[in-house]
């Protein structure tokens, strides 16, 4: 076992030392970071485990339901309060190749990411809308963008349960961040994380009553709105040749 003991982060896992550096050095700045976004605060570092195969990784999900599972990482809840503790699959690419370093933009938007559902997210099981929980952690990952890309979808949705967790859920996970990004942007930021705050203690599926109450429209017509302002921005940027 190797480890690294930070001021904001202890990683451990059972992989060579430069892939434990490489990720204690991500999360001492994603967990300050993203305390700081998520208003929040932590009492100790948080942990991260690094499982040296994907068959290891994957027996992390049979401690459901206290688990909020993403293709390359997941965020086990803490027994009582925040935060619980991240775990994170190496083997992303299929091929047992280690997906490592602080140049790799796809390991440190999953460490920012899962980060976020660890800070937020209480030690029980959430029943919040998929789009709410994910969107935020997309969001605040840096993984979206209120611009579009060549990379994502034309027709953006506001993902259900089910499309987030699809087998091609990469889109989806796309699309409520972006309508997140969207949120804060016509909103501000501290508006849409105020309501993010009230959906997760509320822990109901439905959410339109205080999504009325907090941004004094309608889900659907703020959807539409950032569907007109996607359009928009597909229009004016030529990413799709
Ligand atoms: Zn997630």
């Amino acid at each position: 076992m190797k480890f690294s003991v930070g001021t904001q982060a202890i990683v451990v896992g059972d992989v060579d030392q430069a892939s434990i550096d490489s990720i204690a050095a991500i999360a001492e700045n994603a967990v300050p970071a993203t305390l700081a976004l998520a208003n929040a605060r932590a009492d100790h570092p948080l942990l991260i485990l690094l499982p040296r195969s994907s068959a290891e990784y994957s027996r992390w999900q049979g401690v459901n339901p206290q688990v909020t599972v993403d293709s390359g990482a997941m965020t086990v809840r803490g027994l009582s309060g925040k935060p619980g503790w991240i775990v994170v699959n190496q083997m992303l690419d299929g091929n047992d190749t280690l997906i490592t370093g602080a140049e790799t933009p796809l390991i440190s938007d999953i460490i920012y990411h899962e980060t976020f559902h660890a800070v937020t997210l209480p030690s029980k099981w959430v029943y919040a809308p998929a789009w709410v929980i994910e969107g935020y952690a997309v969001w605040t990952s840096g993984h979206s963008a209120q611009v579009v890309s060549s990379m994502h979808p034309k027709n953006p949705v506001l993902p259900t349960y089910a499309q987030i967790h699809s087998a091609d859920n990469a889109p989806y996970y796309y699309d409520a961040g972006s309508f997140v990004g969207y949120l804060q942007y016509v909103y501000s930021w501290q508006t849409a994380l105020v309501f993010y705050q009230d959906a997760i203690a509320q822990n109901t599926p439905d959410v339109d009553a205080l999504f009325n109450k907090h941004f004094g429209v309608s889900l659907p017509v703020a959807v539409a709105a950032w569907k007109r302002n996607y359009a928009h921005q597909v229009a004016n940027v030529d990413l799709y040749t």
